[in-house]
């Protein structure tokens, strides 16, 4: 890898990205952002690029082509478009490093690209993961390729287990702030609007994350990635509620010892670490204040109200097709749920219920595991009745 490394930053004009962008615009001459990629939000491509000057641009959406002739690209950046541009750029050998931040199952495909040409990944996309775990941990061990994890929690993990054997940790404790929701009674979880929903007390994300943080199905999908990232047992994952979100994880080891790892809620600092691992440098985020921190609060999650966990510790037990269809039939109820067609308290037991009718496989391939995510997604808009 060159002394400045070059990024790709898939999903730039996203709440990653743009954290990204803030991350290499302040890191002097360590990163480089060679190419940005997005959807369709063509005037956020073109802003970042004029402050980037990135090699290209990708818009993930063709629709989007015949609209651009209003916004104005800096002229030396090559404009691509649609899914295979993305795969090019990543294998290019022009860069070293690719942040994968697209949000759900779409990210997978530029992330396995990545993969193949044997490219440090700066893992965001969890779902590429909780889809296709197996699969993307044979590919990046064939290709030599790496990941680091973005996750706050993941990179809070990475960092308390450096070089300790995996015999010798216990267990690992994810946080969850516990969302906007956490002292609800279950009832009252069937009222809950979109509104409140989008409302996260500790952290600003994409709308997608936000509600899988309110019905803590997020928790479910990052057991799944630690299970696979850190090549973990599922029985060796637990989650604690932590509502200030100072402590991001947790990794005892089997001698009774534990290391935390603590830092202001802020996605700016796991995206330096995974762009520069193992340089560390001075951050961009607020230090922790000990004489504002009054109090550090634990408690276990209430599996009765917050379901996902424990379909989140099953899943990753299951392993096989199960990730994919849990994945699935959760970002289309999301979108049901935003769109007004489901209720915030049956998004997560109508992906249990969907769980529970698939054909599970054990070891699926890529092809399988696509086909029974389209499968899930086609089960809940058939339930939400369109
Ligand atoms: P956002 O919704 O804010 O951003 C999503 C990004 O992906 C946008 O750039 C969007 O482009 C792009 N995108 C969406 N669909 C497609 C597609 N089909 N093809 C190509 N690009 C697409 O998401 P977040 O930044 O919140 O999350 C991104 C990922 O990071 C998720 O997997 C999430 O779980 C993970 N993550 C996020 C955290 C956070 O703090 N936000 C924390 C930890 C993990 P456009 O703007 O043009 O639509």
């Amino acid at each position: 890898m060159s002394e400045r490394r070059r990024v790709a930053i898939l999903g730039s004009t996203g709440s990653i990205g743009r954290s990204s962008v803030e991350v290499i615009q302040a890191s002097g001459d360590c990163l480089e952002a060679v190419a940005l990629v997005a959807r369709a939000d063509v005037a956020q491509l073109a802003e970042q690029a004029w402050a980037l000057r990135p090699k290209w641009v990708v818009i993930v959406d063709p629709e989007v082509a015949a609209g651009l002739c209003d916004i104005k690209f800096p002229p030396e950046v090559e404009i691509l478009f649609g899914a295979s541009a993305v795969n090019k750029i990543v294998q290019s050998s022009e860069v070293d490093v690719v942040l994968s931040a697209i949000v759900g199952r779409a990210g997978l495909e530029g992330t396995w690209a990545a993969l193949e040409a044997g490219k440090t990944v700066a893992l965001a996309n969890k779902e590429t993961l909780v889809v296709a775990g197996h699969l993307v941990k044979d590919l990046a061990r064939k290709t030599g390729a790496t990941i680091f994890p973005v996750d706050s929690e993941h990179s809070g993990v990475f960092q308390a287990i450096r070089c300790e054997g995996k015999e010798h940790i216990r267990r690992v404790i994810l946080t969850a702030s516990g969302g906007p929701f956490r002292t609800y009674r279950l009832e009252e979880l069937a009222s809950v609007t979109v509104e409140q929903a989008l409302a996260h007390p500790t952290w600003r994300m994409g709308k997608k994350i936000t509600i899988d943080s309110a019905t803590l199905m997020n928790k479910a999908l990052e057991i799944i990635e630690a299970r696979w990232l850190f090549d973990l047992r599922p029985e060796q994952i637990e989650v604690l509620i932590h509502p200030q979100s100072v402590v991001h994880a947790l990794v005892e080891f089997i001698d009774g010892s534990v290391i935390a790892q603590l830092s202001q809620p802020d996605m700016r600092l796991p995206i330096q670490l995974a762009l520069l691992w193992p340089k560390r440098r001075e951050g961009m985020i607020r230090r922790l204040d000990w004489s504002e921190i009054r109090k550090l609060e634990f408690e276990l999650p209430d599996l009765e109200r917050f379901s996902a966990v424990r379909l989140g510790i099953r899943v990753a037990e299951m392993g096989g097709t199960a990730g994919a269809v849990l994945n699935g039939a959760n970002e289309a109820a999301v979108d049901a749920f935003l769109s007004g067609r489901l209720k915030f308290d049956q998004i997560v037991p109508l992906c249990e219920s969907i769980l529970d009718r698939h054909p599970f496989e054990a070891y699926p391939s890529l092809e399988r595991v696509l086909e029974l995510d389209h499968w899930a997604r086609q089960e809940v808009f058939h339930w939400v009745g369109n």
